[in-house]
């Protein structure tokens, strides 16, 4: 067996019908693993579904937004209805709302936190049992260059990405035990929609990454699929409670 087959595995990836995510998911679905990509877009979740189908990919698209606890159980169900079980959940959807600390309104905070954080723990708990069912898992987190580095602009989303490291290492060590790894990719600056609006919305960002980046390019969606498959593999059963950056040296860069 390879090490990085996923053949017989089946991945659950939020907000896989876009951007990082559905890099991710591709990757996966090359790998062999059977995937349920997840989104609010009912059609953009389908036309992605479809496109990796196509690539010779077993993807299933659910709707669904994970703010809602319920609906995160339902996509559990609905996955393990598809495909018979869970192995890999990535939790990669995301937002950010850009302002000066001082303008948020407190509905804006907990729209970013319950996006990229709380639905993580939630979709956790739901993966659990199964996971536990079939004698191991891989939870993959993603946090961002806001897990190490503050920024005025994103009080939130940088509180969200930091509790995303804390909750990766509370969850691997609960979960060691159940030979469930859980692990955090931090990826630096990717070309992405949610990047080119902070390109638009703040101004010489695009020139500070690239002159602060040593691998002097943006990221791709791709650039993330080799570490999602290697985390989701049995290559990295010894691996857990890390967190990687993936950021062409952005974070080592002082
Ligand atoms: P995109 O905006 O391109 O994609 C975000 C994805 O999340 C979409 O698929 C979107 O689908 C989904 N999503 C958002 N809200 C919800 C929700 N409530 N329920 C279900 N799905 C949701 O962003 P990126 O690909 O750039 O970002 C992906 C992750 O990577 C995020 O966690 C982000 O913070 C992180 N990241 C990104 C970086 C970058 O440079 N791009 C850098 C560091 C981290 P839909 O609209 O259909 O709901």
């Amino acid at each position: 067996m390879q090490p990085f087959d996923l053949g017989g595995r089946v991945a659950i990836v939020t907000g896989g019908n876009g951007g990082i995510g559905l890099g991710m998911a591709r990757g996966l679905a090359e790998a062999g693993a059977s995937v349920v990509i997840v989104g609010r877009d009912k059609e953009k979740c389908a036309s992605a579904a479809a496109a990796l189908r196509e690539a010779g990919g077993k993807v299933a698209g659910v709707a669904a937004d994970i703010t809602h606890e319920q609906s995160c159980r339902s996509v559990v169900g609905e996955a393990v209805q598809a495909f018979g079980g869970i192995d890999i959940l990535v939790n990669n959807a995301g937002i950010n709302i850009r302002k000066r600390p001082e303008d948020y309104a407190l509905e804006e905070w907990n729209t970013v936190l319950a996006t990229n954080l709380s639905s993580a723990f939630v979709l956790a708990q739901a993966v659990y049992p199964e996971m536990a069912r079939r004698g191991g898992g891989k939870i993959i987190n993603i946090g961002s260059m806001m897990s190490l580095f503050g920024a005025p602009y994103a009080a939130p989303y940088a509180a969200s990405k930091g509790g995303i490291v804390q909750l990766t290492r509370a969850l691997a060590t609960a979960w060691a035990k159940d030979n469930i790894q859980v692990n955090a990719v931090l990826p630096g600056w990717i070309d992405t929609d949610l990047t080119r609006n902070a390109r638009r919305e703040v101004s010489g960002l695009h020139e500070r990454v690239l002159a602060r980046t040593p691998a002097g390019r943006w990221g791709v969606p791709e650039d993330l699929a080799g570490i999602a498959v290697f985390l989701a593999s049995r290559a990295a059963d010894f691996i857990t409670g890390a967190a990687i950056p993936v950021d062409g040296g952005y974070a080592a860069q002082g």
